[in-house]
């Protein structure tokens, strides 16, 4: 017997809880983590987790089985949802919203809750600007029908309202799109409604130090955001990686929820090398909070570095 296994035998599997307690009775710790970025403050935000049986819904179910079994790690699969604040000083810039109400109550929908433990109210948001319109993107926006932000203008690539808010094309639309088509409506809706949604095409210069490129593909108007303050550069790239585990190592994996599969696989594969040439800080939504690191590139892809957790911002 190994020393492993004998380590385990001798009591590591005895010793685990039969069950995690209830997350009301036992919730975690406030998920913010901050970085000065030249003159720039970046707030990450947590806004919960959400667990997805990534082998039915990604493109190698075999492939992802064995990639996940090799790095000891659960499925279904933990995905962290991470929504970036931009302080300029002039503006509150916050990059995506999370998911609201749309995932029940418990696991996502935890941004307003840290955003205030970061010391921020959601009226001081002025900004809001979206990689993407999808349920645990723009899903925050509103609650109840209500804006969350009273004060935000919100951005995003055109084309994505002009598929999502799109009722002639939500008629035509396969039946598993139906449910973005009603959640784009019930959150993204009243902003549309106050005049506060602008469109612009990527790629643009929006405000001094933020810029956005697109990443279309997995919808198709997903965009990225690059933060620039005194030559230090952060991008924030939204959905380019579902699952660390697996695309990093092989960019062609797919998930179900890519509108063009082909395109967002293209997109991947162009901004990984891009990252990984230059070096870039890079922040995306579902890599694990604060998902903050660079790209490199090894023998057979590419890794993530995750940036070393700081208690100096
Ligand atoms: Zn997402």
């Amino acid at each position: 017997m190994g020393i492993a296994r004998t380590l385990i035998a001798a009591g590591a599997l005895a010793a685990m809880p039969a069950a995690a307690p209830a997350q009301a009775e036992w919730p975690q710790a406030p998920g913010y983590y901050r970085m000065q970025l030249g003159d720039f403050r970046v707030t990450v935000l947590s806004d919960g987790s959400v667990e997805r049986d990534l082998p039915s819904i990604m493109s190698q179910p075999d492939l992802v089985r064995t990639r996940y079994r090799a790095q000891h790690q659960a499925l279904p699969a933990r995905l962290s949802i991470n929504c970036y604040l931009i302080d300029t000083g002039d503006h509150r810039i916050l990059i995506d919203t999370g998911a609201g109400e749309l995932f029940g109550a418990g696991i996502a929908g935890q941004l307003v809750a840290n955003l205030r433990s970061a010391g921020y109210a959601p009226e001081d948001i002025d900004t809001i600007l979206l990689t993407h319109i999808h349920g645990d993107h723009s899903g925050g926006l509103s609650i109840g029908g209500r804006p969350v932000f009273p004060a935000a203008t919100v951005y995003v690539d055109g084309a994505d309202p002009a598929l999502w808010l799109n009722k002639a094309v939500e008629a035509l639309a396969p039946e598993a799109q139906r449910a973005t088509f009603e959640q784009s409506q019930k959150t993204v809706g009243p902003y549309v409604a106050a005049g506060r949604l602008k469109t612009f095409t990527a790629p643009a210069a929006l405000f001094p130090g933020v810029r956005a490129i697109a990443l279309r593909g997995h919808t198709p108007g997903q965009s990225g955001y690059i933060i620039e303050s005194k030559g230090q550069h952060l991008l924030l790239w939204g959905d380019v990686i579902h699952s660390a585990e697996v695309q990093f190592e092989d960019p062609t994996v797919t998930i179900h929820y890519d509108v063009d599969p082909k395109a967002a696989a293209a997109t991947r594969a162009a901004i990984l090398a891009e990252t990984a040439e230059s070096g870039i800080l890079v922040g995306g939504a579902h890599l694990s909070f604060p998902g903050l690191g660079h790209v490199v590139r090894n023998a057979s892809g590419y890794s993530w570095a995750p940036r070393p957790w700081s208690s100096q911002p």
